[in-house]
């Protein structure tokens, strides 16, 4: 069961705000009844929605692999009107929205999706699914460096849960490092690297669990095959 509001927006009928305003002006009916209140929650798969009369189809689901590029905000619109996520997607008619986010000046793979339910499974803590960084710092991290992210770090937020390092390439001005998380807290790999003593100069998220950006340049996306969807599951 899930909140009419949330169930029509996923059909694409408006934003969920809107939503809330066709309930409360009496113009959406379940299962012929109206319904004004908000809160009610609906089987998206059973009742039938009306709204101004006419019935609700679901959206197609649609799940798309997004190389996202450097100065980009992860988001469906930006007050400050810098270039959003949503951009890449204005010519789908579904109502798609970005799985977790990387950082406006992170680029690399990003999940795009209308699929609340895959959504909702990605994100929780307990799927654990590799995220792939490819990090470029200032310097060379010592061996104990790297020990030390690989057991993790003390954030402000707690401490880090264990990752795989593996030093690419490096001299003395910086060096390359790939990094593998299941985490995803808010700028985690830069403020990891931070702690260790060497600042990020740039970040690419390159692999999340067996999807890779192969194929793909920046700011192209292709939609997942039904295959890759089971997969993720
Ligand atoms: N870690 C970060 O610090 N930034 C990102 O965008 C993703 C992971």
């Amino acid at each position: 069961m899930e909140r009419l509001q949330k169930v029509m927006a996923q059909a694409g009928v408006a934003s969920r705000r809107q939503c809330e305003e066709l309930i409360q002006k009496g113009l959406v009916k379940v299962n012929g009844q109206v319904v004004q209140t908000l809160g009610v929650k609906v089987n998206p798969k059973r009742d039938v929605i009306e709204v101004k009369g006419k019935k609700l189809q679901q959206e197609k689901k649609r799940t798309f692999l997004f190389y996202k590029p450097l100065r980009v905000i992860t988001s469906m619109n930006d007050p400050q009107g810098r270039k959003v996520v949503a951009d890449y997607f204005r010519h789908i008619s579904e109502r798609v929205y970005p799985v977790g986010r990387l950082d406006y000046d992170t680029e690399g793979l990003l999940l795009v999706t209308n699929d609340g339910e895959l959504a909702n499974h990605l994100i929780h803590p307990r799927y654990e699914m590799d995220k792939v960084y490819k990090v470029t710092v200032q310097g060379r991290p010592s061996k104990e460096a790297l020990a030390q992210l690989r057991e993790g770090v003390m954030l402000e937020d707690g401490q880090t849960a264990p990752a795989k390092v593996k030093i690419l390439e490096g001299n003395d001005k910086k060096s390359v490092l790939e990094i593998v998380i299941h985490e995803g807290r808010n700028r985690q790999v830069r403020r990891m690297c931070e702690v260790i003593g060497h600042p990020v100069i740039h970040l690419i998220r390159t692999r999340l669990a067996f999807l890779t950006l192969k194929g793909l340049k920046k700011g192209q996306s292709r939609e997942l095959t039904s295959g890759e969807i089971q997969r993720l599951k």
